[in-house]
């Protein structure tokens, strides 16, 4: 093998003892900051995912409260919980956990979270302003792996990055992350032909499609940065990434892990825009 480790983990650690400093100057001055977490149905995925980003924010010295409704809440019960606490003053960051279920409209939900506590980035005006060089709250995995792409001093001014995977959540905000940051950025999806041909030309691959392994070291140019955003299980129920581990170490010049890589900095990014919105009172 012979890339550079981006370590989340690490990455993660030294960020958030930055965003716990930060926490207590800002508490100092009688702003404590405080998230809440909303869990709809019994999604066990989603309760792990919950449970993590409450416990982060302890870590950080944050508040949080961690509010949890069966399957049959209405849309409108949630709607009126959502609008109380867009004016709870101890309340800087509220977080609706997805998926929900599927008598509720998620687009619905997700835009009736003020746009200052929208600690996800996925409200509309958040994701124009990211979309029109003004970026106020991001999305937390791209913000995430931007961090990464900084630890690891990787130019991207200039360069070609190629990511694979179009979502809103993750693929769509990191090709605006990177194309403010000056790359050239060549965004694919499942209709992308010939993906391979993409991915040689690419100083920077980030994968985000939910795959296990699908990018081979044969994809890759040698030298590139290579980050991983997928989760997924391989054939053994192992814990991978969308990325063949193995195979693209060989080649690339730098590479995050899965676990421990961009999954801990999604949490992170989550704690900094929770800061970043408490800070802006
Ligand atoms: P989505 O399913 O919403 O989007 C997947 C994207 O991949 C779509 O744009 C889809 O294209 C594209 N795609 C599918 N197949 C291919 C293909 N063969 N070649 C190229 N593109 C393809 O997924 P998410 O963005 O929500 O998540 C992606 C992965 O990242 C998942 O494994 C998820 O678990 C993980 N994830 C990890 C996070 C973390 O913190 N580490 C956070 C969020 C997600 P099309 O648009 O044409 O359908």
């Amino acid at each position: 093998m012979s890339a550079t480790i981006i370590d989340g983990k690490s990455i993660a650690a030294a960020t958030q003892l930055e965003i716990k400093s930060r926490v207590t100057a800002l508490t100092k001055r009688g702003i404590h900051p405080g998230l809440a977490v909303i869990l709809v149905g019994d999604n066990p995925a989603s309760h792990v995912y919950v449970s993590n980003k409450v416990k982060a924010c302890g870590t950080v010295g944050m508040h949080s409260v961690l509010e949890q409704y069966p399957a049959d809440l209405t849309e409108s019960a949630l709607l009126a919980r959502i609008e109380s606490l867009n004016h709870d003053a101890d309340i800087h960051g509220i977080l609706v956990q997805l998926p929900l279920p599927p008598h509720i409209n998620e687009h619905a939900v997700l835009e009736a979270i003020s746009p200052d506590k929208d600690v996800d980035g996925f409200h509309l005006i958040n994701a124009g302003a990211l979309m029109t060089g003004q970026p106020r709250l991001r999305a937390c995995t791209p913000y995430g792996v931007m961090k990464m792409l900084e630890y690891n001093q990787t130019p991207i001014r200039g360069a070609h990055a190629v990511i694979v995977g179009a979502s809103n959540i993750v693929g769509k905000p990191m090709a605006m992350m990177l194309l403010q940051a000056g790359a050239t950025v060549t965004l694919c999806n499942s209709k992308t032909r010939d993906l391979a041909h993409h991915t040689r030309q690419a100083d920077i691959v980030i994968a985000a499609v939910g795959r296990a392994k699908m990018i081979t070291g044969d994809m890759i140019q040698a030298g590139a940065t290579v980050i991983d955003v997928g989760i997924n299980r391989d054939d053994n129920g192992k814990l991978c990434g969308d990325v063949d581990f193995d195979s693209v170490a060989q080649v690339a010049g730098a590479i995050s892990p899965v676990p421990g890589g961009v999954g801990p900095m999604t949490i992170t990014m989550l704690l900094m825009n929770t800061l970043e919105a408490a800070e802006k009172l």
